[in-house]
Order: structure tokens, then sequence, then C-alpha cells
């Protein structure tokens, strides 16, 4: 198959276009690098099947003119192109923090995606997030809850970015028969993921091997749901085509295996030996205390659920970590 990837050179991306290559599909990867990495980008580079641009997708001259000389470099005069992956937005509370602005556009740019992927009567897979439930009243969270999101904080540019990306879908799939998919994908962590991320599964890690302070902000009895990308990604693929075309979502991917920020660091250290010492700072504002999916509708729809423990996947995290800082 021809595959598009919005966002190829980041975390999700990266492993997304690894599974993608080892399938034989012919993958075009789209980053303007402001949270992916160039190292991401250039990985696959020996693979003649694969193929990277370095472009903005809120830039509607990239998007119409520039991004066309490289879907006709790789797929051909007459491209037919078969599946489109969006996940391109910074998705990091530090990071989509430093342009809320661009964030925002960020969001709404998935009306060009809509578009694009209309015209080439492709299939869409577009990334939204757990963060469109807020700081949620009800635990788990099921697709049926509406959440409890702040509109004005700093938290907003990202959550209600999501929120409206949906709703541009929603719209483009009832009017346009746009055929698409929503995944909201809760905490996910594993192998190229950004050392500076800012997460607090890269944080923690990369600050033990390090040596260097482990940062809590906030409670540490907080609570995450930490998903191995591996099983983020068979997910991702089976929604894509595995469920009819009617059934668009959204549809929660995650690891329902709740732990405490606490139990998250006491694992980290039981698998590194460090000199680092725990360190409580600041809340961040709006900071949800507690997140686990309901993934009832993706066993159903997918039969499907995470295979991968916190602590096996923390190992090969680690491993990954040692070999890049
Ligand atoms: N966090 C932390 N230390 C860090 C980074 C994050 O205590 O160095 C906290 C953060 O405030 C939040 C939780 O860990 O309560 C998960 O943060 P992350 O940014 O990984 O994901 P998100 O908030 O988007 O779920």
């Amino acid at each position: 198959m021809n595959i598009i990837v919005f966002g190829g050179a980041g975390f999700i991306g990266t492993n997304l276009i690894k599974r993608l290559l080892s399938e034989n599909h012919k993958v075009l990867s789209v980053d303007n690098l402001f949270t992916g990495q160039i190292e991401n980008a250039l990985l696959f580079n020996e693979n003649e099947n694969y193929s990277f641009i370095r472009g903005d997708i809120t830039d509607e001259s990239f998007m119409e003119v520039i991004l066309d000389i490289s879907i006709k470099k790789l797929f051909g005069e007459n491209p037919n192109i078969d599946e489109i992956y969006n996940l391109a937005c910074p998705a990091s509370p530090p990071k989509y923090q430093i342009d809320p602005f661009y964030t925002i556009y960020t969001s709404i740019a998935i009306d060009t995606i809509s578009k694009m992927t209309l015209k080439y009567n492709a299939k869409l897979l577009h990334t939204s997030t757990s963060e469109v439930y807020g700081d949620p009243e009800i635990h788990p969270q099921n697709e049926k809850y509406r959440g409890c999101v702040n509109t004005m904080g700093p938290r907003s540019c990202y959550d209600e970015g999501k929120r409206i990306a949906e709703t541009f879908l929603y719209e483009h799939i009832t009017k346009n028969k746009l055929k698409c998919k929503v995944v909201r994908i809760f905490n996910t962590y594993g192998p190229y993921m950004d050392p500076n991320d800012g997460r607090v599964v890269s944080n923690f890690i990369c600050q033990a091997l390090k040596n260097e302070d482990i940062t809590v902000y906030g409670d540490e009895n907080k609570t995450r749901s930490f998903q191995y990308i591996d099983d983020l990604i068979d997910g991702m693929i089976l929604f894509m085509r595995n469920t009819s075309d009617d059934f668009y979502g959204p549809l929660n991917i995650g690891n329902p295996d709740e732990f405490t920020l606490k139990e998250l660091y006491e694992l980290v250290l039981k698998n590194i030996d460090t000199k680092s010492n725990i360190v409580y700072k600041e809340e961040m504002k709006d900071d949800p205390k507690k997140r686990r999916p309901d993934i009832s509708l993706a066993k159903e729809k997918l039969n499907w659920e995470p295979k991968v423990k916190l602590n096996e996947g923390l190992l090969k995290t680690i491993n990954y970590f040692k070999s890049v800082i």
C-alpha cells in the first residue's frame, strides 16, 4: 500500500513507520521537526520504500504544492494513496505550551488533511487523546464520557484543539463521507521517545540514568496508565484495517493497568542503578489527578488488548535510552 504519515519523525510516527515498512508498504513521512527528531526521520533512509519531507501541515502552500511533488516522486505520476495517519501535533505539556497558538493551528489543520484524504479517496486515521476527557469526574474513562476540560488554562490549547479536531472529522465523515478512524491515545512510552520530551516516563528514566534528581510534580499519588508503544501500534493498525467503514470511533487505545507516580519511579529505580534522589516540584495547573482507559469498546471491535506489562516495557525503554543519551 501507499501510505502517508504526518508527524512521522515523532515517537509514535517512528514506531508506526518501522512497522509499516516491515510489512513492505511505501511510506512518505512528513514532519516539520518541531518536536519530531531528525535522527528518527533519517532512520529508514536506506529503504527505497521510504521518503521523508520536512514540512508543516499548517502551511497551505506546503500542503497544496510542495507535498504533491514528494507524493508523485514516491508513489508515481498518478498516485494512489491508501492510508493516511495523522500524528502531527506536539503532545507533551512543556512542548505544546511553547507556542500554544501553533498547537491550536496544528489541530485545526485536520481540515486540510481531511480534504486531502477525500481528494485521494484514501482512509484516514487521526490520533486524538485521552486529554479530551480533561481532569475526569468518572473513572475509568469510556468513550461516552464527555470530559471535564478547562477552556481557559495552560492545557486548553492542546485539549480543546484535539476536541475541535474530532468535531471537524465528525463533519467530514457525516457530510463528505470521509473514511476515517479516530483513536484516543492514553499515555504511551517506548523506544524513539525524545529524551527531552518532558513526559514522566522519559524524564524519570533519563534522570535516573544521568544520576540527576527525579522530579515529581505535585502529588506522587496521581495516577496514569502507561501503554507500551507496540500495543498502541497493534491497536491503531487493527482499527485502520479491520473495522467496518461505518465505525469511525472515537476509540480508546491504552493500557488499563493504573500506577501512581510513586509506583512508577520505584519501578524505574528497581531497574537502574543510580544515585538520583526524588525531589518534589510544584504541580502543573489543571493536571489530571487520575487517568485510566476503559477499553471495552476496543476489545469488542478489534479483539485487542495490551500485552506488555509495565516492567517489561520499561526495561526495553531503558535499554533504548541507554543507547541514545
Ligand atoms: N510528571 C512528573 N514529573 C515529570 C514529568 C511529569 O511528576 O518529570 C507528572 C505530570 O505532572 C503528570 C504525570 O507526571 O501528573 C504525567 O505527565 P506526562 O507529561 O507524562 O503526561 P500527561 O500529563 O499528558 O498525562
